[in-house]
C-alpha cells in the first residue's frame, strides 16, 4: 500500500487533472470526487480522513459496513457496486448515496429498508448505455418504465445517473458513450416525477475520468489513480 505522502501526491494530481479538464472545455469545476477505497484495509479510511478526502466509495456491502462501524460519519460513504437485495439491510443506515440502483426489485427492497429506518435514500440509476447484455444497468428504453415504478416509493429519491464504461485500452473510445449519458441526463432534467431529480452524473474512473469530465460528468469514482493498485488475492 502507498504511504500517506504518496497518496497525497496522487490526490493532488487527480484534482489538478479534474480542474484542467474542466477548464479545457470551459465548464465550472463542480465535480465531486468519490475516492474508491474498496479492497484496501480499514486503515486507509483514516488516511482519507487525514487528507481531507470526504467521500469514499465501496462496492461490497459487508466491507462497507465493517469499515463504517469503525469510522462512522467521519466520511461520507457511497455504495458504488452492484448489490444483491439481501445486502441492502447492511448499508441502508450508513450510506449517503447508492450509485448502483439497477432493477425494480432492488428499488423495492431499498424503499422497504429505508422506510424501516425512517430515511429517504438517495440513489442513482445505473445506466447501460452500450447495450451489452452482460453489463449491469438499465437500458435507455427501460428508464421510463422503472421511473414510473419508483415514483410511488416515498423513501427513495433518484438524484441522477451512473454509468460505468467498458474498459478500453484507449479511453477515447468511451467518449461517445459519455456524450450519450450527458444528453440523457439533460433530457431528464425536466420531468414530472415527484422523487426524481437530475443532480449527479456519476461517470469516469481512473482510466477515463479526464474524458468523462470533458463530457460533463460531475461525479467521478477514482481508486487506483489515488491509492495505487488493488490486491484482489
Ligand atoms: C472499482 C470501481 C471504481 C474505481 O476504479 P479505478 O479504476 O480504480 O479508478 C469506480 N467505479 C466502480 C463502480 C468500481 O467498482
Amino acid at each position: 500500500m502507498l504511504n500517506k505522502e504518496e497518496i497525497l501526491e496522487n490526490l493532488k494530481e487527480v484534482k489538478d487533472n479534474i480542474s484542467k479538464n474542466c477548464q479545457k472545455v470551459g465548464r465550472e469545476n463542480d465535480v465531486t470526487l468519490v475516492a474508491v477505497t474498496k479492497t484496501f484495509p480499514k486503515e486507509l479510511i483514516q488516511t482519507c480522513i487525514d487528507l481531507d478526502i470526504n467521500v469514499v466509495g465501496e462496492n461490497r456491502a459487508r466491507e462497507l459496513r465493517d469499515k463504517y462501524n469503525e469510522f462512522k460519519d467521519k466520511v461520507s460513504w457511497h455504495m458504488i457496486g452492484h448489490m444483491q437485495r439481501n445486502k441492502v439491510k447492511y448499508i441502508i443506515d450508513k450510506v449517503d448515496l447508492i450509485h448502483s440502483l439497477d432493477s425494480k426489485r432492488l428499488a423495492k427492497e431499498i424503499n422497504k429498508r429505508a422506510k424501516k429506518n425512517d430515511v429517504i435514500m438517495d440513489c442513482l440509476l445505473q445506466i447501460n448505455i452500450v447495450d451489452e447484455n452482460s453489463k449491469y444497468g438499465i437500458l435507455k428504453k427501460d428508464i421510463d418504465d422503472i421511473f414510473e415504478y419508483i415514483q410511488k416509493f416515498k423513501n427513495i429519491r433518484i438524484v441522477g445517473f451512473m454509468n460505468m464504461a467498458p474498459f478500453y485500452d484507449d479511453p477515447e473510445n468511451a467518449r461517445n458513450d459519455f456524450k450519450k449519458m450527458k444528453d440523457l441526463f439533460d433530457s431528464y432534467k425536466n420531468n414530472n416525477y415527484a422523487n426524481i431529480y437530475m443532480k449527479h452524473l456519476s461517470m469516469g474512473m481512473t482510466n477515463d475520468y479526464h474524458i468523462a469530465v470533458q463530457e460533463g460528468s460531475n461525479m467521478v469514482r477514482i481508486g487506483s489513480a489515488i491509492f495505487g493498485k488493488r490486491d484482489y488475492s
